[in-house]
């Protein structure tokens, strides 16, 4: 993105540390859940069941969602490599503005290409950056389609659909890892709960 924009704009400290409002919340250490996988793959119906557990035991998340972000703050941002480049920078900054309000946030989207969530991971602090690979065969994605989606882009319907004619980077060293093909939706929730309670975020 152009630089020259932002040349005289320099970052306020808040009155209010990061720090401070973590202390208030008391009961949890803020980071960032970084779902990735194929379409299809449970990203969404996981992130929604960690949050539900989540909620339930009193803890504050907040959970982005890739359809819902698309029509909102990036309905501009088609599905182009550069615009996929600029969606996840996008949402990387949203997700560091909610770790930087004291929340455990959860973000569902593609996000297939290594180096952009490198760049995520390297705009937030060390262990506030969780990569949780929803790794899915491509074949039991598409299996599923839950949405018609690999259907029509097989039909040539959606062009750089990710897994047909667009890549997927897969994560060599996620923190965690999910098997969706072996476990039931709330087994995978509940192995990335038990990571964050080992771990010291709850
Ligand atoms: P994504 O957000 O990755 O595009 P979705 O969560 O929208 O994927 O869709 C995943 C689909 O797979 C849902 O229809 C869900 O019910 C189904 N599914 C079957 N088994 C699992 C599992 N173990 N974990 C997650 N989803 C599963």
């Amino acid at each position: 993105m152009s630089s020259e924009k932002s040349t005289n704009v320099v970052w306020h400290q808040h009155q209010i540390a990061k720090a401070d409002r973590v202390k208030q919340k008391g009961i949890q250490r803020p980071a960032v859940l970084w779902f990735t996988g194929l379409s299809g793959s449970g990203k969404s119906t996981i992130a929604n069941a960690v949050e539900q557990l989540l909620f339930a035991k009193g803890y504050h998340s907040y959970l982005l969602d890739g359809d819902n972000v698309r029509h909102g703050l990036n309905k501009d941002l088609n599905f182009s490599d550069a615009d996929r480049v600029e969606n996840i920078r996008r949402i990387g900054e949203v997700s560091k503005l909610f770790v930087d309000a004291g929340l455990l946030v959860l973000t569902a989207f593609i996000s297939p290409f290594r180096q952009d969530r490198q760049s995520v991971r390297k705009l937030h602090q060390d262990h506030e950056f969780i990569e949780v690979f929803i790794d899915t065969p491509l074949a039991v994605c598409e299996q599923r389609d839950p949405k018609g989606l690999y259907a029509k882009a097989r039909a040539g319907e959606i062009k750089h659909f990710t897994g047909i004619d667009s890549a997927y980077e897969a994560p060599s060293a996620a923190e965690i890892r999910v098997d969706t093909a072996n476990s039931s939706v709330t087994e995978c929730a509940e192995q990335i709960v038990a990571y964050l309670a080992t771990n010291g975020y709850l």
